[in-house]
């Protein structure tokens, strides 16, 4: 063997330990949990995620913004999505999820079991049979768990009520419990729904909420804040969006308990990590 050739051999083992290293260096660093409200403008999408393991929950309306944000936060030899939940099929919840499905291996896919006329739902349910993804039905009891975090159902019930001419009705909602933090994840849902779940006698409280519908007045009303006593509340809305969201109503709700508000918007992405060495959450940016 030349000398020439052996350099060369040389240099590529170096370059593999390098990569090796590189990729044992990042899974350690991201040994801990996170939790990213991306902005995609009007829209919801939220990723949890612990070193390899991901949970998607909606994806705005755009596969391309969706791809680009999970391509920053998820490494490029990843890819695989643990789970997507889509909490209901509304497109700008889903219509991202299906540049996800293409481009990503989806291991489960969780959703409410609501039809939608919409072509983005008929694209959605074909790909989920081409791809041959294991869909399940979102339904309260459910328990999801992700390093020492645990995501509960607690809407839609099993049974669904038929609220074919209201599809926000039926979103998946539920809470991510990590230590002393815990996570209101709400979809799209409604104030005329409030009061099921209040009846279901689950513990809705929450430090961060994510504010229902992009802050619609047809949400979050008084009592519904304050059985959930939050100290944050996120809003993922687009800049400028047509339907006026978030709405002044809520605001002032908000304003008024001094609860603290987060808007997608105005700040990009709003993160959380949940140090794995710490009981709680913490924003990072
Ligand atoms: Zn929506």
């Amino acid at each position: 063997m030349s000398k020439r050739k052996l350099i060369y051999i040389f240099i590529f083992f170096l370059l593999f330990i390098n990569i090796v290293l590189a990729s044992i260096i990042f899974s350690f660093d991201n040994n801990d949990l996170e939790v990213v409200f991306f902005d995609v403008g009007q829209g919801d999408s939220i990723l949890i995620k612990k070193g390899s393991d991901q949970i998607l929950i909606d994806g705005g309306s755009s596969s391309q913004i969706i791809l680009e944000k999970i391509g920053k936060k998820i490494p490029f030899w990843d890819r695989k999505i643990e789970l997507m939940i889509a909490t209901h099929p509304d497109h700008d919840h889903i219509g991202g999820l299906l540049g996800v499905m293409k481009n990503y291996k989806v291991e489960k896919i969780i959703d409410n079991s609501r039809e939608n006329e919409s072509e983005a739902f008929r694209k959605y349910l074909e790909l989920i049979n081409e791809k041959n993804i294991e869909r399940l039905r979102g339904e309260s009891g459910m328990n999801i768990k992700i390093g020492k975090a645990n995501f509960e159902i607690f809407y839609p019930q099993a049974i669904l009520e038929n609220n074919s001419k209201d599809s926000n009705a039926d979103s998946i909602l539920g809470k991510l419990k990590y230590g002393k933090s815990a996570f209101l994840l709400t979809g799209d849902f409604p104030t005329k729904k409030e009061e099921v779940l209040f009846e279901g006698n689950f513990d809705i409280s929450a430090d961060i909420l994510k504010i229902p519908h992009h802050g619609s007045k047809y949400s979050t009303s008084d009592e519904f804040l304050e059985k959930i006593n939050p100290k944050e509340a996120i809003i993922s809305v687009g800049d400028k969006n047509r339907y006026g969201h978030p709405s002044i109503e809520v605001l002032e709700r908000l304003k008024n308990k001094k609860i603290e508000i987060l808007r997608t918007d105005q700040m990009g992405d709003i993160a959380y990590k949940c140090k794995n060495s710490l009981e709680y959450c913490e924003k990072i940016n």
